[in-house]
């Protein structure tokens, strides 16, 4: 095993010096969920996987900030993904983790979010192993949690949301939009659509169609946790209009649900920061 330091202050060093477990060896891979963007949310067991690495090969998720961290010498592989537009197809994508792998380098699989949620990180691990190369798994914040946790919307809240849903909005191979509609429709559950922009229309049209209601709070969240995340917030009826209106490309997460509206935008003036002053004064106005 190799041993290795990390940067951190040293009020924190005792508790997580390196146990082994996070030792990237060569001919290794590690799968590692970078989260939704900033870098203050990436885990210590990602960054001493980062701080290892001679190869990355990461996705368009992956944001600058992080890509920042990783070492000088480390070579670097962008193999893209953008909506329908797959830069890289994902054989070659396994193929190539394989291959670095069996050259002997300490290789950084790096993904947006959590690998193993829309991530197909279960795809390249079934891969590598069948390929006789050993893969070390990382998670990342994904962008449901994340991204709402910085636009101020709680995912679940006692007595207003008693479950969350993860589900994807992208279209099928055969064009359709087939999912469980029925089973998304309690008042009381809140849903997250990855890779829905695209659908919106359809989406909102289902939802009502099996019975959400079409004034159920709703939010777009786009490049949440990054410096330019931005939240739109409306209903499921006008969610669509709000697309066109400000003209709104992936990366963007739709929530559902009466959560969005659980703690006002007013306060989230910073993403992922309440500012009390603010909710002293709006509190006050409304009693005056
Ligand atoms: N594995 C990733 C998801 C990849 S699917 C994860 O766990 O987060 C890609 C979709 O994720 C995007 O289309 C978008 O819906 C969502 N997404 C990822 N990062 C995001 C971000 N920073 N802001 C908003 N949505 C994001």
């Amino acid at each position: 095993m190799t041993n290795m330091t990390i940067k951190l202050p040293a009020s924190q060093k005792e508790n997580i010096q390196p146990k082994g477990k996070s030792c990237l060896n060569s001919g290794e891979v590690a799968l590692v969920g970078s989260g939704p963007g900033d870098a203050e949310l990436l885990t210590i067991r990602a960054m001493r996987f980062i701080e290892q690495a001679e190869i990355a090969i990461y996705d368009r998720l992956v944001s600058e900030e992080i890509l920042a961290l990783l070492p000088k010498d480390c070579e670097r592989f962008y193999v893209g993904k953008e909506q329908a537009k797959h830069c890289v197809p994902q054989d070659k994508i396994n193929q190539i983790l394989v291959d670095q792998a069996k050259l002997g380098k300490r290789v950084l699989r790096l993904k947006g979010g959590d690998p193993f949620i829309f991530g197909r990180g279960g795809e390249e691990a079934e891969y590598m192993l069948q390929n006789g190369v050993s893969c070390h798994i990382c998670p990342g914040i994904t962008a449901a949690s994340g991204c709402t946790t910085y636009a101020g919307i709680p995912l679940t809240h006692r007595g207003v949301a008693q479950g969350c849903t993860f589900i994807t909005g992208h279209i099928q191979n055969n064009g359709q939009l087939n999912l469980p509609w029925q089973s998304l429709c309690s008042p009381t559950q809140t849903v997250v659509f990855y890779m829905g922009i695209n659908t919106l229309p359809k989406i909102a049209e289902k939802l009502v169609e099996h019975g959400r209601d079409i004034n159920t709070p709703a939010a777009l969240i786009r490049k949440g946790t990054q410096p330019e995340q931005k939240t739109y917030r409306g209903t499921i009826g006008n969610l669509a209009e709000l697309v066109e209106k400000h003209n709104i490309t992936p990366p963007t997460l739709i929530v559902i649900g009466d959560v969005v509206n659980q703690l006002t935008e007013q306060q989230l003036k910073t993403p992922g920061f309440l500012d009390a002053n603010d909710y002293v004064q709006s509190v006050s106005e409304k009693i005056a």
